[in-house]
């Protein structure tokens, strides 16, 4: 383990939280429409995505992780939109993966181009992936991706993963009240066969756009204790600073599941997260509402050390703990909040 080696150098935020993380997000663009993140009433065909000359290139992302690295950032995630849209990700995660620091390099996607493009990534340096999946019902799932995919594209997926060495995988699961909770424990109970770790995450208020109410999340606790009934758990130990799920053991020792609590159990006191839009801006906060763009700085001949001040004054600057403070604020100023679109900086 290496996570602690810039502890001397890291860039500390107003709350004393050092930078760890860095999120990139390669497109706004997806395959799927998710009613939680990307509704297809909104993101219909009239709905105008990023034009690509305004998408930071292979080459600008390159040097601006290079830049972040340096300041203390050591994984690095590519998400999206969907990540696999980006023409030639393979190239980028090359590019990434010979940057001096990187101590992780992972992605997260919905899978459904994963047959295609996992002996890609993998020759390229990919380390870990992050999958994808609400749900083994093929009518509930449907449902949750807005009908773009059956369970089955998503398995293929998996087991191309699983093929290409990717093990153990994260299953990411977004947690509905109402949709999918009927079907958790199965979903824990077929991946905990196969040795890959479920990480039901509550359902959040990102973006303007996807009608959050807070009727509609399930509390984790409630995840635990219906997984707990067929397959007792116990509370295991973090396994780093700024780690965002809680894990549970299975008793019987056989694998773990993950819980991401943003709504119930924020856990803002140690994010460690930078996120990089496609365009170029930073966000210091999923729930961001302004982002500080790299790109115009960077396409205006900015050298590496300008740069870096603009994003350790950014990072330096930064006192986001948005969830913590969203139970305090009311119904309305909740939504008048313009928060970043999830789609647009990542999970
Ligand atoms: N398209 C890729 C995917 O779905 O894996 C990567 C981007 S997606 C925005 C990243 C993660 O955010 C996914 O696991 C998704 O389920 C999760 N997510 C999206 N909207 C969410 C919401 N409103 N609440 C909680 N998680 C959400
Ligand atoms: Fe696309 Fe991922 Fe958002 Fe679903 S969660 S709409 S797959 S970006
Ligand atoms: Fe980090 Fe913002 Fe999420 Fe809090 S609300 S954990 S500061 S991204």
């Amino acid at each position: 383990m290496i996570w602690h080696r810039h502890t001397h150098m890291a860039l500390h935020d107003r709350f004393a939280r050092p930078l760890r993380d860095l999120r990139i997000s390669v497109t706004d663009r997806c395959n799927f429409r998710c009613p939680y993140c990307m509704p297809a009433e909104i993101f219909g065909e009239r709905y105008k995505f990023l034009p690509k000359p305004q998408l930071l290139t292979f080459e600008e992302i390159a040097r601006l992780t290079r830049i972040i690295v340096r300041q203390g950032a050591l994984k690095i995630r590519l998400t999206g939109g969907e990540p696999l849209l980006r023409q030639g990700i393979e190239e980028l995660v090359a590019m990434l993966a010979e940057i001096d620091g990187v101590a992780d390099l992972a992605m997260t996607t919905n899978a459904f181009l994963l047959p295609q493009k996992i002996d890609a990534l993998k020759a390229a340096g990919l380390q870990r992936l992050t999958i994808s999946l609400d749900t083994l019902d093929d009518a509930v799932f449907r449902q949750m991706n807005g009908g773009r995919a059956g369970v089955d594209k998503v398995l293929e997926g998996i087991a191309a993963a699983e093929q290409a060495g990717f093990s153990p995988l994260k299953i990411n699961a977004v947690v509905q009240r109402g949709t999918n909770d009927h079907t958790l424990v199965e979903l824990a109970r077929f991946f905990k066969a196969r040795g890959h770790i479920v990480r039901f995450i509550e359902y959040m208020d990102v973006g303007n756009r996807n009608g959050w109410r807070m009727d509609q999340v399930l509390p984790s606790s409630e995840v635990v204790a219906l997984v707990d009934v067929e397959m007792p758990l116990k509370p295991a130990p973090g396994n780093y600073y700024g780690e965002v799920a809680q894990r549970y053991q299975y008793r019987d020792g056989e694998g773990e599941i993950g819980l991401i609590s943003s709504v119930t159990q924020p856990f803002c006191g140690a994010c460690t997260r930078m996120r990089l839009s496609p365009e170029g801006q930073i966000f210091t906060c999923l729930f961001g509402t302004k982002g500080t763009s790299l790109r115009d700085p960077l396409r205006a001949g900015a050298s590496d050390d300008e740069l870096a001040a603009i994003i350790s004054r950014t990072w330096r600057a930064r006192s986001d703990r948005y969830s913590e403070i969203r139970g305090l604020l009311t119904e309305a100023a909740r939504e008048e909040r313009r928060k970043v679109e999830m789609y647009h900086i990542g999970g």
